[in-house]
């Protein structure tokens, strides 16, 4: 009886072994933890069988079979808990990311050539202490004109192709009001630029009905005409280069007086004469004068005591002829193929 009892340990623990060197699932595993040390397993009825034992072997052979219960419950636990790691190491190397694969590329934004034409602008006159003004797009007509010495009857206001919303209110048609809101607040000295969008009904190869100005104000007791020139040609040198020409060419403008417009030398042809000065070597890039007196007064101040200048310029023509364009229309058509080359 007790040699049988040893004959079929040592059987159940052997082939249980084998069974487990055999073995590379959890459900091999897990079946056989059954069929061994379950309820109804092999080494459990073993076990059993221990009391049936003549006492004097008795408790030897229980020692025994306890000895390889623990052996094989120690074994399968091992192999489970090294399957079940190995398992979770294979899902993770399958599931890694390829991270050398090329992503999706996303388009890249850029600044457009208008705003960074405008924001050079505003460079250059804030290093020379002019300060950044703002004022509405929707306008009152006093502003816009009239306080600008422009009024109702003035045939400057036919030049303007202004948008109306009542007799009253319009969209601003140059940023020159902001010169006014300005001046009725504050007391001279005053060094502004007024950088903005205005508008204007009119459309075609270099005109479109919105765009953008920047406007100049200098006043204070003893400005001249020389402080105005001193500081356009600072600003054109900076904007298209040291040692492009310029010159003063007399012109109107019913807020200044007198009046200039400033013409550089021509970009293209370097005053040699082409299509685009119209043979005359030079381009006009803007406005200026010294404010006129009745604007002074319209604004409280004493024309006597104090003088000013002013000057204004369209940005979409600086960076046409800045980067050689011809259509002004091409900054607004939102053309990709345009945009990317800024
Ligand atoms: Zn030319």
């Amino acid at each position: 009886m007790e040699d049988s009892f040893q004959a079929a340990l040592q059987s159940v623990h052997e082939s249980t072994l084998t069974k487990l060197a055999q073995a590379v699932t959890e459900e091999e595993l897990n079946r056989l933890k059954i069929e061994t040390l379950g309820r109804k397993g092999k080494l459990t009825l073993l076990l059993r069988r221990v009391r049936e034992l003549p006492p004097e072997g008795r408790r030897q052979a229980g020692e025994q079979a306890n000895t390889v219960k623990q052996e094989l419950e120690a074994k399968i636990e091992e192999l489970l808990i090294h399957l079940h790691d190995e398992g979770k190491r294979q899902a993770l190397a399958q599931e890694q990311l390829d991270i050398t694969l090329p992503g999706t590329p996303l388009p890249r934004g850029r600044v457009h050539p208008i705003t960074q034409v405008m924001a050079r602008v505003v460079d250059i006159f804030t290093r020379m202490g002019f300060q950044v003004e703002e004022g509405p797009q929707v306008e009152l007509d006093y502003y816009n004109f009239e306080a600008l010495n422009i009024p109702h009857d003035h045939p400057a206001r036919d030049m303007h192709d202004t948008f109306y919303f009542s007799d009253e209110v319009l969209l601003r048609t140059h940023t020159s009001p902001v010169q006014i809101r300005v001046m009725e607040n504050r007391h001279p000295p005053i060094q502004i630029i007024a950088p903005g969008a205005v508008y204007r009904r009119d459309s075609d190869i270099s005109h479109t009905p919105m765009f953008h100005q920047v406007e100049g104000l200098m006043v204070d007791e003893g400005i001249s005409f020389a402080h105005l020139k001193g500081v356009l040609t600072f600003f054109v040198h900076e904007i298209f280069g040291q040692g492009t020409p310029l010159r003063f060419r007399p012109s109107f403008f019913p807020f200044t007086e007198p009046s200039a417009e400033v013409d550089i030398g021509c970009v293209i042809c370097k005053g040699e004469g082409c299509r685009v000065c119209k043979g005359s070597g030079w381009l006009e890039i803007l406005g200026a004068g010294m404010v006129d007196p009745e604007v002074f007064r319209i604004v409280g101040y004493d024309p006597e005591e104090i003088t000013g200048f002013a000057f204004g310029m369209g940005i979409e023509r600086i960076a046409m002829l800045k980067y050689g364009i011809n259509d002004i229309r091409l900054f607004f058509t939102n053309d990709l193929r345009f945009l990317r080359q800024f």
